[in-house]
């Protein structure tokens, strides 16, 4: 079974004092077994990289281009979050599928520039609510799946965060029923492309995963993790769910 991965998606939240929430996050779980990711703002990379030197916590970036330089004011390359000390993007996160327009071409070209960076990519693939009432669940993730991510990825290099859109910031999710067949889709269409390599691949689950709810999401087979918006936020309940994972 692959290592679960706890993973915290702090968006454009943040300034210099919740550096405070990683110190404390150590020394409320400072033996913890999965692996721990926290992907601040781009300000707070380097700074916190600093804060996390010595801790069991890496750092990870919201987004990057799919160029390593240029012209394109406002964005940042693959390198420049390595050069800051990230070793993880989240790549495909719904909101930037919403905003900005972001295509699976698109993400899949991301993707690529985040290996070529050394960064291991978290690609968010999920239905809105339109598509789930419409019961095209596996249909949308399916094709998000396929055209979001490069051939040759590794159990590494990839990780996939199921994030169905309705469940974001909405206090909703699906149930463990439907969160465990979603994640079994999954894993079978990653073994099929993947190989063996697709078996040891991460799933992890995105949306209202809170301290409640967190053990028994972890319990669902093919949950290899959380992606963790509202709740990695504060240290004590960001903790819960690390201690749920592990
Ligand atoms: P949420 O966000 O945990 O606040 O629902 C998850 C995400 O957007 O990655």
């Amino acid at each position: 079974m692959p290592k679960k991965l706890a993973a915290g998606n702090w968006k454009m939240n943040g300034l210099r004092q919740a550096l405070d929430e990683v110190r404390a996050l150590h020394d409320a779980c400072p033996d913890a077994r999965c692996d721990i990711v926290i992907c601040p703002p781009a300000t707070l990379i380097g700074p916190m990289v600093e804060v996390s030197n010595d801790m069991q916590i890496e750092v990870g970036g919201q987004d990057c281009h799919a160029n390593t330089s240029g012209a394109h004011t406002g964005d940042i390359s693959a390198p420049m979050l390595a050069d800051s000390g990230a070793s993880y993007v989240i790549l495909g996160h719904s909101e930037r599928r919403a905003s900005y327009g972001e295509t699976d071409a698109q993400v899949r070209a991301k993707t690529t520039s985040a290996w070529n960076a050394d960064l291991t990519a978290i690609v968010c693939i999920g239905e809105t609510l339109e598509q789930w009432e419409a019961g095209q669940t596996l249909d949308v993730v399916g094709r998000q799946l396929q055209g979001s991510t490069p051939d040759g990825a590794t159990s590494e290099t990839l990780v996939i965060a199921y994030e169905p859109v309705w469940a974001i910031g909405t206090g909703k999710t699906p149930t463990l029923e439907e969160i465990g067949a979603v994640h079994g889709f999954i894993r079978d269409a990653l073994v099929k492309r993947f190989g063996e390599e697709g078996q040891a691949m991460r799933i992890v689950y995105g949306g209202s995963m809170n301290p409640k709810n967190a053990s028994d999401i972890a319990g669902i087979p093919n949950v290899d993790g959380g992606l963790v918006g509202g709740a990695s936020l504060k240290a004590s309940d960001f903790c819960h769910i690390v201690k749920a994972l592990d």
